[in-house]
């Protein structure tokens, strides 16, 4: 039968090393998650920083695209090697029943649990974000150890190159909390993503629409589109500034001079920590560029 080999563990625990010396077999694909994750990043345009909302996305088109792949292989006849890291009970549930649904495959696990000694050592050769006491947190406290209720037909203990199988008594209780606990996630995801379009469309439809038009300084309002504000010398997003942040929200005739963003960025040279002695019609142009581009769009009531 074909066979589905994972091997799972924390950073720099020696998951490649691993597999080179121990799966030659030539009919062996071998996939790697990070391979994934740097294509995702690239393919979104992030390269050094990236949000941590946008981060567990890529994370999560990365898992998809690598489980996707994991599939057509095994479709192909071959037998897979899939490196992953894997810290949660959930994430290899979800996997293996996908997996299920589409080959017949035998699915054993290694996970690396090298010493202390080794592990240090090898942290210490690579340059990493974190030394070697905070993977070994990372570790105590987010990976839970594989077990065969999850679905695996076998799961191996790898420890400084030896392999042990493990036996651990079944643990049937984990699988109904996985499946509830990505069924919410998916559920939450769907949401995010939905809001997420909706907000898009709406800021993009302030290109044409008209929307309300407020002078923070004399109190003129103009219900009028964004080129018209643009032709009438008007201060507002989206041809000046941006919705949401602080930058002038001003009519032609009045001053830079009399806004909100030169008493509070130019003058007072504060970040938005500092909003304490506002006015309140200050305040309700704070919350109104605050809450935009939702609060341009009704009337306001008087
Ligand atoms: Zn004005």
């Amino acid at each position: 039968m074909q066979k589905l080999s994972f091997v799972i563990g924390v950073t720099a625990t020696g998951k490649t090393y691993f597999i080179e010396n121990s799966f030659k077999d030539k009919n062996v694909e071998i996939l790697n998650i990070y391979d994934y994750q740097i294509k995702v990043y690239d393919e979104e345009g992030y390269n050094d920083s990236i949000p941590i909302d946008a981060e567990f996305r890529c994370l999560k088109k990365a898992n998809d695209m690598f489980l996707h792949d994991i599939i057509e292989k095994l479709k192909d006849g071959k037998n897979v090697v899939a490196e992953h890291t894997l810290y949660k009970a959930k994430r290899r549930i979800a996997y293996i029943e996908e997996i299920r649904k589409a080959a017949d495959v035998n699915i054993e696990v290694y996970v690396m649990c090298p010493t202390d000694i080794l592990w240090e050592e090898n942290i210490k050769k690579r340059k990493l974000l974190k030394d070697f006491n905070g993977y070994k947190r990372e570790y105590t406290e987010l990976f839970e150890f594989p077990n065969l209720s999850e679905g695996f037909d076998a799961i191996y203990e790898v420890s400084d190159g030896k392999v042990f199988k493990r036996e651990d008594p079944l643990k049937p209780e984990i699988v109904e909390k996985a499946r509830k606990e990505i069924k919410e996630e998916n559920e939450r995801i769907f949401k995010e993503n939905k809001s997420r379009m909706e907000k898009d469309k709406l800021i993009k439809s302030m290109n044409t629409r008209p929307f309300w038009h407020y002078c923070e300084v004399c109190g003129k309002k103009e219900f009028i589109t964004a080129q018209d504000a643009f032709d009438k010398g008007w201060d507002y997003p989206p041809r000046m500034g941006f919705f949401g942040l602080l930058s002038p929200r001003k009519c032609g005739k009045c001053s830079i001079n009399d806004t909100l963003y030169w008493k509070l960025i130019i003058e007072d040279g504060s970040s938005d920590s500092s909003y304490t002695d506002l006015t309140p019609d200050e305040l309700i142009t704070l919350r109104r560029i605050q809450e935009e581009p939702e609060s341009l769009i009704e009337t306001e009531e008087e």
